[in-house]
């Protein structure tokens, strides 16, 4: 899912509110989605609650039949790493469930990913999942005014790579975002810093590390959408809106209704929450 046009759409402040728009319907839809998960419920009927919980807020499913996605979510199980098609087959305990959802309303997308533990998981993938996280917010921390794309990638690369020796995906990347679902740039999750274009303010990117417990190396499972690790050892993928502003970075989606639903129910580990 490549976007097809290489300029870079600044956006004013008031389009900014309109993505935060759409990333709060996104934010929301996650928060049920992490209310609902629970071993024995399938992705179709997850994406089926999503898909109602748009359209109830007046917005459109983001991913619905961009380039032929046939659902609202992207489910990726266990070594799925992302653009995996809700399945009608049961989620098992102790696997982990990368959801990804994108919104439309009045002309501008949102969109952000959370990956879930369901059940007891081992203290390996309990490791991947927290670095992963943390990566993202690495990679938000270097936006800032005249601060060059390239940065945020070797953030995340640095941490979750070098650092914890796991695998960050190369072919996938983050990307520009607004009027469309990509947009340029690309925002990759490796790199070298002082590369790329440089930030200004109005950029608004999606920023998603992609981590491999074992090899960075993926494949495209049998169904022809999926994504999966070559390895068959699992992934995590978490995913923010970021607006660039002259003060920083402003992150239009928001986790924290993610974990306060997570919070409130047993079917999901909390351990990604910092306390
Ligand atoms: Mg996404
Ligand atoms: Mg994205």
């Amino acid at each position: 899912m490549a976007q097809v046009c290489n300029m870079i759409f600044y956006k004013t402040d008031e389009e900014i509110e309109l993505i935060r728009e759409s990333c709060l319907i996104v934010s929301k839809t996650l928060a049920l989605v992490a209310s609902e998960i629970r071993p024995g419920i399938s992705g179709a009927e997850l994406d089926k609650k999503a898909e109602e919980f748009i359209r109830d807020h007046q917005a459109e499913p983001g991913f619905k039949g961009y380039n032929g996605f046939p659902s609202t979510l992207c489910i990726s199980v266990n070594e799925g790493v992302v653009h995996g098609i809700p399945s009608k087959d049961g989620f098992k305990e102790g696997d982990i469930v990368s959801v990804d959802c994108g919104a439309y309303k009045n002309g501008f997308f949102g969109d952000s990913a959370y990956t879930f533990a369901l059940g007891d998981v081992s203290e390996e993938v309990r490791n991947l999942l927290v670095v992963t996280n943390d990566s993202l917010y690495k990679g938000i921390d270097e936006i800032k005014v005249g601060a060059w794309i390239g940065n945020i990638g070797f953030a995340v690369q640095e941490y979750a790579e070098k650092q914890h020796k796991y695998g960050v995906v190369r072919q996938l990347v983050g990307h520009g975002i607004g009027k469309d679902l990509h947009e340029a740039p690309e925002v990759p999750n490796y790199g070298r810093r002082n590369s790329g274009k440089k930030m200004k303010p109005g950029l608004v990117i999606a920023i998603e590390p992609m981590v491999n417990l074992g090899t960075r190396k993926v494949t495209i499972a049998k169904d022809g959408w999926t994504i999966i690790t070559q390895d068959n050892k699992v992934s995590a993928h978490f995913e923010h809106t970021v607006a660039v502003r002259k003060d920083g970075p402003d992150i239009l989606t928001d986790h924290s209704l993610i974990e306060n639903a997570i919070k409130n129910t047993s079917n999901v580990k909390e351990i990604t929450i910092k306390s």
